[in-house]
């Protein structure tokens, strides 16, 4: 089984991971828990790169965010999903797709087939949208820590225009949560949302 996590800067996702890596683990599922960027040790250099290495133009932080998932699916995520774990990932395609295609302007499409080549056609069971208004995400942000956080908010507003886009195209295989609500009825409802599709 195999869940993404998006949304934009501040909404909440990596709580929700961490939550739902709890909850299955004391159902006694054996969970991975990783994120991207970053989730090997080359990835961790290209996050480091990317987000505090100075300027790197769009199409190279593209392709930069898609070899660290080239290599963590290969490395990480298919091995853990062979082996039966069930892997929740903190960002996947549908994040580089919104923020290098449609906050960056390279065009959605083109990003998206590059990302789907990368991860050679993983796609997951579920993808749960952690949904906030970008000046929501900017004030539980507070300092500003990276180079992408500190993008203007019509920049967060158009990635999460995406993120909502794509969600309704494809509601059988997304879940969109409102990121204000308590963390604790977030995870229940994407427990019940994987119970409902007998993957839990
Ligand atoms: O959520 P996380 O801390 O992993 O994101 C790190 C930074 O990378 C964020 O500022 C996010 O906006 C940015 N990012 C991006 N393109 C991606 C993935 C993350 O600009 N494909």
């Amino acid at each position: 089984v195999f869940i993404a996590f998006e949304g934009g800067d501040g909404a909440g996702k990596s709580t929700q991971a961490r939550l739902l890596a709890d909850a299955l683990r004391a159902r006694g599922r054996e969970v991975l828990l990783t994120r991207q960027p970053g989730g090997t040790e080359l990835g961790s250099a290209i996050r480091d790169l990317v987000l505090h290495g100075g300027h790197v133009s769009p199409r190279a932080e593209a392709l930069l965010f898609a070899a660290d998932k080239a290599h963590h699916v290969d490395l990480v995520v298919r091995p853990a999903l062979a082996a039966g774990q069930v892997v929740l990932t903190d960002r996947y395609t549908d994040s580089a797709v919104a923020y290098q295609g449609a906050g960056r302007d390279l065009g959605a499409d083109e990003v998206h087939d590059l990302q789907l080549w990368a991860v050679d056609g993983l796609v997951p069971d579920l993808t749960v949208v952690v949904d906030v208004a970008p000046d929501e995400g900017r004030r539980r942000r507070g300092e500003v820590h990276d180079r992408l956080e500190s993008e203007a908010d019509a920049f967060h507003a158009a990635i999460r225009e995406h993120f909502l886009a794509v969600a309704r195209g494809n509601p059988q295989r997304y879940l969109v949560l409102d990121g204000t609500q308590p963390p604790e009825a977030l995870c229940a409802q994407v427990l019940e949302r994987l119970e409902a599709m007998g993957l839990v």
